[in-house]
């Protein structure tokens, strides 16, 4: 498909930096600017498939691929994470530098709009899930300063902020309890700082938790509808009212862990299924709150879409299920550019 006719797409979720980072440290650049890797993304395929840019996840592993007793994810220590997280978020800056103008890391959404409109790939830094925060909330206000403008507060995995919804189907999303004390004063500095709080990986009380304190738009970057595919990891028509009552947006997940109603990660998967989510959240609470969240480099997505160089594919798709050319626009980019906008000031 000739690039001319892409609708640039701004993605609220991908795990290119941690993918990356698992690889040897001297060739990421090279592998991300050039291109000819394994994954997901790198700018040949995101220029090919209009991957406009999207929020860039620092993710920290849970130390050990076993699970704990209860067989959910262990948490990372503070110390282990930090290291991580910085080496994550300088890795973002070396492509930054490397690529020459080719990628830019976006701070305000003029930043968004600018780079999209001159075809450099707009990166906003994010954490998911922030262990290497201590109480003290210092490296909040370092990484903050360093360009970070998203967080989620957990991963699917207890930390002192609060308890990640862990992977379980069929189930709901309230599994345990909400935000702690920290987990509170987490989201005030983060409203202060006008740092954008993911609720993608919270459970369900720590989601209604922050739906009373936080005074920004409710958004679940990379999460799907519960009433199609029953994960705790979705969202249920409650929290999707909720997401629609305060300006918010869900951005749907190409995981098919969840989208499928059977729950298997089989990458036999049609991508009618993500135009499904899609159609729902857009029925249900209005077009202006559903967006892409795609994970790319963090899942099995269906095989029918390769990379980000295939986007394009589920762009058309979404066409011919009837979703106008102003639908899409605000599905791929809009809706994540004006939330942006709202919560961290023009
Ligand atoms: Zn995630």
């Amino acid at each position: 498909m000739a690039t001319q006719t892409n609708v640039p797409v701004f993605d609220g979720h991908n795990d290119l930096l941690s993918r990356l980072w698992r690889s040897p440290r001297g060739s990421s650049e090279t592998r991300f600017i050039e291109g000819g890797d394994a994954g997901h993304i790198d700018l040949p395929r995101a220029q090919k498939g209009g991957l406009a840019g999207g929020l860039c996840a620092i993710y920290v592993a849970s130390p050990s691929v076993e699970k704990d007793a209860n067989g959910d994810f262990s948490t990372p220590s503070q110390p282990s994470a930090l290291a991580s997280t910085l080496g994550m978020a300088n890795l973002l800056m070396r492509l930054e530098r490397q690529s020459q103008g080719r990628l830019k890391i976006c701070r305000s959404a003029a930043d968004v709009r600018n780079a999209i409109d001159s075809d450099v790939f707009a990166s906003v830094m994010h954490i998911e899930g922030v262990e290497a925060i201590g109480a003290d909330l210092d490296a909040l206000y370092v990484l903050h300063a360093a360009g970070l403008r998203s967080l989620g507060p957990v991963w699917s995995r207890p930390n002192i902020f609060a308890y990640g919804v862990p992977f379980r189907f069929p189930s709901s999303p309230d599994i345990g309890p909400g935000l702690t004390e920290s987990g509170k004063d987490l989201i005030r500095a983060c409203n202060e700082l006008r740092i954008m709080v993911d609720l993608s990986h919270m459970n369900e009380q720590g989601f209604w938790d922050i739906a009373e304190l936080s005074d920004a738009p409710l958004v679940a970057s990379h999460s799907n509808v519960h009433a199609l595919c029953p994960h705790s990891r979705n969202l249920t028509d409650r929290q999707l009212d909720a997401i629609r009552d305060t300006g918010g947006l869900a951005g749907i997940n190409f995981g098919v862990l969840f989208l499928r109603s059977d729950g298997i990660r089989n990458p036999d998967t049609s991508l009618d299924l993500l135009v499904d989510h899609i159609d729902y959240v857009a029925n249900r609470i209005g077009i202006d709150h559903v967006a892409l969240g795609s994970d790319f480099d963090g899942t099995t997505i269906p095989a029918a879409m390769r990379d980000a160089g295939d986007l394009q594919l589920l762009v058309e798709l979404m066409r011919q299920r009837g979703f106008d050319e102003a639908a899409l626009a605000k599905i791929c980019h809009g809706n994540w550019i004006r939330v942006l906008e709202t919560t961290w000031g023009a």
